[in-house]
């Protein structure tokens, strides 16, 4: 490369998207990663992109689920009890952020980004000639019982006046829409204007490949060698060492081991999650995705085969697999879908980057000229990958940003 404008570090979803729109500008761009595009987090999940996002994730409440929880019985959410002192003020942030007028701030912060996220999605896979990935038929939300249907009475007032499209269903008109599912729940909502994609790394790959039509070049490397170089940002590659001006920090859940040392310490946790894939029983099939809302796992159609991914595990990024999650949901899951055999020995695990406002950080990083961040997208980074990248890449080349960038600065967490 005789000369390189961005350095960007990470190639997930994120990454691949943020190094594709700066090359798509006329950019020099070197995207380095230590493994192969999309094949960390960005593989692992349940391919829905979710533009009618409208709330964070809810934080459990009531006793009930508290407390199974509190026991280790709960199938939505698993921790390690080492782990529990070090995260305790960040899900306490977290818990402030998910009540009452807070999520409706972040509704209102985050919709700029979830509004456009399926249609950067389909502009960059139409430009790929790869739209046989995306699926436009929504996704599905389950609830067996009615008290749960009830408690989205909220979300649902405020979809209807924002203009999300969504349809309340009962068992009997879901199960129209997805024969193969069993009988053992009550309410359903499907929401119409959400997509998925048969296959998140085959995505990220294409986006990756794109890029690489745009004249970007694809580098092994560790992105924890990147230092000053003068004026310059330099980052040591198998090719050998690559400098540029500006260098982007995409690297999703490992954004702290290269920031830390850089003194840009943001405060990001992980909630950790699990995947299998299984094959169905005979003829039986999805034709979209599938959430089974009060044992908090997604079933997922994919090429691999129907996906099950579970919910959120507080626990050290880099600590052992413990799928216990997946051992409490499967007789649920085997209830509502025939799952059959399973495909892989052991199950997949992931890391969701988040920060406890649930908003990723797109922008400059403090303290340190010509860095930028582009991380922390929690449950919903597969969605937001492309939108994210046109967001900083309008920034990075002075170009006027769709939206209000201040929401997701780094500056939010304060000096
Ligand atoms: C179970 C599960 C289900 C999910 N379901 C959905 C969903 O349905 N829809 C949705 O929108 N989102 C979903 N998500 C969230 C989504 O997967 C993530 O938010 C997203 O993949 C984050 O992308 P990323 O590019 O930031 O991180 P990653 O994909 O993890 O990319 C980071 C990259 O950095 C590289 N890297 C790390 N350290 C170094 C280093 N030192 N040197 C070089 N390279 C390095 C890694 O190799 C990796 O390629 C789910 C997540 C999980 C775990």
């Amino acid at each position: 490369m005789a000369r390189t404008d961005a350095i960007v570090l990470g190639a997930g979803v994120v990454g691949t998207s943020a190094a594709l729109h700066l090359a798509k500008r006329g950019l020099a761009v070197a995207l380095v990663d230590r493994r192969g595009p999309g094949e960390e987090t960005s593989y692992g999940n349940a391919g829905v992109i979710e533009s009618n996002t409208l709330f964070p994730h809810a934080f459990p409440s009531g006793f009930g689920a508290l407390l199974r929880i509190a026991l280790k019985r709960a199938p939505e959410a698993n921790y390690h009890l080492s782990f529990l002192p070090k995260i305790a003020p960040w899900l306490l942030a977290y818990r402030a952020n998910t009540r009452g007028e807070a999520s409706f701030a972040f509704a209102e912060e985050m919709r700029p980004l979830y509004a456009r996220a399926l249609s950067e999605h389909e502009t960059l896979l139409t430009e790929a000639g790869a739209m046989r990935y995306l699926r436009k038929d929504g996704w599905l939300k389950l609830y067996r019982g009615d008290a749960s249907f009830a408690a989205t009475a909220r979300e649902r007032d405020y979809a209807e006046q924002l203009g999300l499209d969504h349809r309340v269903l009962d068992g009997e008109q879901a199960r129209s829409l997805e024969p193969s599912l069993a009988p053992v729940f009550r309410h359903a909502v499907h929401w119409t204007g959400a997509a998925s994609v048969s296959n998140p790394l085959a995505v990220t790959k294409v986006y990756a490949e794109q890029f690489a039509k745009h004249g970007g070049v694809t580098l092994k490397g560790d992105a924890r060698t990147l230092h000053r170089s003068g004026a310059n940002w330099r980052v040591d590659t198998e090719q050998g060492p690559i400098d540029a001006k500006e260098a982007v920090v995409a690297l999703g859940p490992w954004a702290p081991d290269l920031l830390g040392p850089l003194g840009v310490k943001l405060p990001l946790a992980f909630k950790r999650g699990y995947h299998r894939h299984f094959r169905p029983v005979g003829n039986a099939g999805l034709t979209r995705p599938v959430v089974d809302t009060e044992y908090g796992y997604c079933l997922a159609p994919m090429e691999q085969g129907i996906r099950l991914t579970t919910g959120a595990e507080f626990a050290d990024r880099d600590a052992p697999p413990t799928p216990v999650q997946l051992e409490r949901l499967m007789p649920s899951a085997r209830a509502l879908f025939p799952l059959g055999e399973g495909i892989e020995a052991q199950p997949w695990l992931g890391s969701r980057p988040c920060f406890a406002d649930s908003r990723p950080v797109i922008g400059r990083a403090p303290g340190q000229p010509g860095l930028w961040l582009d991380y922390g997208h929690a449950h919903w980074g597969l969605t937001l990958g492309p939108v994210s990248g046109r967001l900083l890449a309008e920034m990075m080349t002075g170009a006027t940003p769709f939206c209000d960038p201040a929401p997701y600065s780094a500056e939010r967490f304060g000096p």
